[in-house]
């Protein structure tokens, strides 16, 4: 068999100029700190006041989510979810793990977002909204100034009717998506990857979207998806590989942070720095919102993304600057895990472009321990949260741990403020996993 080449060269020789991606291969646990932090842009594809149109955009249609999802009432029709300090989740770890994490732990419950219970009611939910205002403004039906609780209505369905809407998932971003795309009166089908929980394709049913099921992994979903949508001109396919509006849509999320933590009276400045940790698939979401916490924080922000060992795909595109030229199937490995938000074999090469500069590092954490995890969170706070959300967790933890984590702060002169700093973690869904699978996760941990 011929030997596959990289940009010229080998694995082998990839593996020899980029050492990490051997503890990689080797599925260990490895923390990444990323050498390029802090450099220019290149090229810029999106500029931060994109964030400030979707931001609007939510606005506008606030009244109309507020109507038909009576769970956003509270907040006025905006999806947001909460920030809360968990003290005792952060002794747990220091007991745990025989390390002292300096600053606060907090954490942001995107698993209780409402509609759908994962960040994907971000980037997701936004992308189908964009698509509907377009829609009747195009037709000529909707103007920005309309109170757009007028989309509630059998005129307005039955126009969404003519359309439809597509996407490739491994679960979440298919709910959300067919969610809010059902609600609206679109005609939804969602294009599910083999490691897709069965509820969550069950779920999709009930409400009348059509469930196309792959015995491949995420990239193949897509790329089916993609296709087939192609075929008919009325559909549009949601691209979680190269779209810049689920993009925006998650990268609003970092005013609203700014506002929360206001709230809470949390400055952020240089000598308060503010640590975040997201778990990562393809890397929209989490990029989407550290797009958006940099835009708030600047320098003063520093985030981390956090991966299964079997599926590091943002890590190795960003360690070897090939984006989506390198896939973790390249590395021998199976892209198998049970956090299946997180199985993704190869990164966005959009995202790793956009943000690749603005990213502190990447860490990996094996499945066991994303379930001893969870575990810890429901004893230490009683929250719950699905596996792929809890990884965040470790972070904090290997920040401290690690030399490499110690470098970063030694090189980014954080050791002497990290007393005063911030730790957040990004829990990203779990509230909508039914009773009985999240109590044999609870078990297995
Ligand atoms: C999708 C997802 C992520 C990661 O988002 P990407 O855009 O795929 O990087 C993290 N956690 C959960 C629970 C998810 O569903």
């Amino acid at each position: 068999m011929a030997t596959k080449l990289i940009q010229e060269k080998t694995i082998e020789q990839w593996k020899s100029d980029y050492p990490v991606l051997q503890e990689v291969a080797d599925i260990n646990e490895v923390f990444w700190a990323n050498p390029h932090y802090g450099e220019k842009a290149n090229p810029i594809l999106l500029k931060a006041e994109n964030i400030t149109e979707a931001a609007e955009r939510l606005v506008r249609f606030a009244p109309y989510i507020a109507e038909v999802f009576p769970e956003t009432a509270e907040t006025n029709g905006i999806i947001e979810s909460p920030l809360i300090k968990i003290p005792s989740m952060q002794r747990h770890l220091e007991k745990k793990y025989e390390v002292e994490i300096k600053g606060s732990l907090l954490l942001k419950c995107d698993s209780h977002l409402p509609i759908s219970g994962s960040i994907k009611a971000r980037g997701g939910i936004y992308e189908v909204l964009k698509h509907a205002e377009e829609l009747a403004i195009q037709a000529g039906m909707l103007a920005y100034t309309d109170d757009y609780t007028i989309l509630d209505s059998d005129t307005f369905k039955s126009f969404f009717s003519q359309y439809s809407i597509a996407v490739g998932s491994t679960g979440n971003l298919g709910l959300s998506i067919g969610i809010m795309s059902a609600q609206l009166g679109f005609k939804a089908t969602v294009h599910m990857s083999a490691d897709a929980k069965t509820w969550k394709k069950e779920l999709l049913r009930e409400k009348g979207v059509t469930v196309i099921e792959y015995e491949s992994d995420y990239s193949k979903a897509v790329e089916e998806g993609r296709k087939q949508a192609g075929e008919y001109p009325n559909c549009h396919f949601i691209d979680d590989e190269n779209s810049k509006d689920l993009f925006l849509g998650y990268a609003v999320a970092g005013s609203r942070l700014k506002q929360q933590l206001d709230e809470m009276g949390i400055i952020v400045d240089a000598e308060h720095p503010l640590f975040v940790y997201l778990p990562c698939g393809v890397g929209g979401g989490p990029g989407g919102i550290t797009f958006g916490l940099k835009k708030e924080f600047g320098e003063n922000v520093h985030c981390f993304f956090a991966e299964p060992t079997h599926s590091p795909c943002f890590l190795i595109g960003q360690a070897t600057g090939l984006q989506d030229q390198i896939s973790v199937q390249d590395l021998g490995l199976d892209n198998r895990t049970d956090a299946d938000g997180l199985a993704v074999g190869r990164a966005s090469g959009f995202v790793g472009k956009t943000i690749g500069h603005m990213l502190s590092g990447c860490y990996t954490i094996e499945d066991e321990r994303l379930y001893s995890l969870l575990r810890d969170a429901a004893d230490n706070g009683n929250i719950f949260l699905e596996p792929s959300a809890v990884a965040g967790f470790y972070g904090p933890v290997q920040l401290f741990r690690q030399p490499a984590g110690q470098d970063y702060l030694q090189k980014n002169k954080l050791q002497h403020v990290a007393e005063n700093g911030y730790h957040i973690v990004w829990a990203t869904g779990g509230s909508m996993v039914p009773k009985d699978i999240m109590e044999a996760y609870y078990q297995k941990g």
